[in-house]
């Protein structure tokens, strides 16, 4: 028997959204609004299983906004939210859970602190919900003029997740079948259940329409933050008749010798990269002693630092990468360097800087030994996600 699972609930198709795309598969800052919440809920200790359910006719959109997470198969809803939620349950039986917290895909800033709110009211209580109260006075209107004053006291804005006890709202779900409520608690008070109102958070918006989605935007690009990362390497020179200089075969009187294929620019950048979400570097994640990356394209290294940054999250924002030689020149390379890097990376070529500069023939550079490269790299990490660290 499981203890808690989620149910994130995602199968609408957002009429108040309007477009084409449904507003759960809306790209957020680099990910879909969905994915937002059932990261949150995989994240959150106390809770077992993440299940979403969506319209099946989205399976391919959902599949690509979900890729990499540990969540259970999702299941298809129905035409109202609340078939939807009662499907989702229904799902659930042969699990047994002990609880179940069933939550909007539209709402995805949802934090652990509220989590555990709901969670653990469900000691006591048989159903709980997060609210805000209602600061703003309240009006009724008709025609556009006002036919009453409202009194807010008491009065609560419902969100999301709510929590229940399992056999008790499938209970509610499949008897209130048909029956038109706008949330799970509502079938809650029908049924007779206690619902326990806990806390909120205003960030836990729901995303409804397209100013809703504007609001959320600004609200992450207010949550990032900068890093910023360096990395140095040095190979020397070996008989050969080429190099690979950041991802670009040069011509050259001599090759480089090391383990991979010595792109001594491509190794500072991975370390740059590593470096800013301090990530040890280029030798713990690929070391020399294992036999696999004798001979390995260095973009292999760099892809994987990229993935590393996108698995939290986070983005490139600059890279900047200086080599030190005497020679070959860099500056007939410099631009299909960048191409390669930027391609790599699948970033724009904007934010890829390629520099080449000598030390005056002094030291082992000067003297044609070798070839050094430096690097840095910033990038912005999502500060309100649940992957921190
Ligand atoms: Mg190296």
């Amino acid at each position: 028997m499981a203890g808690c699972l989620a149910l994130v609930v995602g199968a609408g198709r957002g009429a108040r959204f309007g477009g084409e795309l449904p507003k759960q598969y809306h790209d957020l800052a680099g990910r879909a609004v969905l994915r937002y919440s059932l990261e949150a809920f995989l994240a959150h200790p106390d809770v077992d299983e993440v299940r979403a359910v969506i319209n099946m006719d989205d399976r391919d959109l959902y599949d690509e906004a979900v890729g990499g997470l540990a969540l259970l198969d999702p299941v298809g809803g129905g035409a109202a939210r609340q078939d939807s939620v009662r499907l989702g349950l229904e799902s659930l039986i042969e699990y047994a859970p002990e609880r179940v917290l069933i939550h909007d895909a539209a709402r995805p800033f949802i934090d652990g602190e509220t989590i555990s709110r709901i969670i653990d009211a469900l000691n006591n209580h048989s159903a709980a919900i997060p609210g805000m109260p209602v600061n703003d006075t309240l009006k009724r209107g008709e025609d556009g003029v006002i036919t009453q004053t409202v009194s807010r006291d008491g009065l609560w804005r419902a969100q999301t997740p709510q929590g229940f006890r399992f056999p008790e709202i499938l209970a509610a779900h499949q008897r209130f079948a048909g029956r038109e409520l706008t949330d799970d608690a509502a079938l809650a008070e029908a049924a007779g259940l206690d619902v326990r109102l806990v806390q909120g958070s205003e960030d836990n918006m729901k995303v409804t329409t397209q100013d809703d989605f504007s609001r959320a935007k600004s609200y992450l690009a207010g949550a990032r933050e900068f890093r910023n990362g360096t990395g140095f390497d040095v190979h020397r020179f070996d008989t050969g008749d080429h190099i690979m200089l950041c991802g670009v075969k040069i011509p050259h009187d001599f090759g480089l010798s090391g383990h991979s294929d010595a792109d001594v620019g491509l190794h500072a950048l991975t370390d740059a990269i590593l470096g800013a979400i301090a990530q040890g570097d280029i030798g713990s994640h690929f070391p020399p002693s294992d036999d696999q990356w004798r001979g390995a394209e260095s973009h292999v290294f760099l892809r994987h630092a990229n993935d590393l940054v996108r698995a939290r999250g986070g983005e490139i924002t600059a890279l900047d990468v200086t080599l030190i030689c005497e020679a070959p020149k860099i500056g007939p390379h410099r631009d299909a360097m960048r191409a390669r890097i930027a391609e790599i990376l699948d970033i724009d070529i904007g934010r890829v800087s390629v520099k080449g500069t000598t030390t005056e023939r002094l030291g082992f550079t000067g003297r044609k030994e070798g070839i050094a490269a430096q690097a840095s790299a910033t990038i912005a990490l999502q500060t309100r996600t649940t992957t921190r660290e």
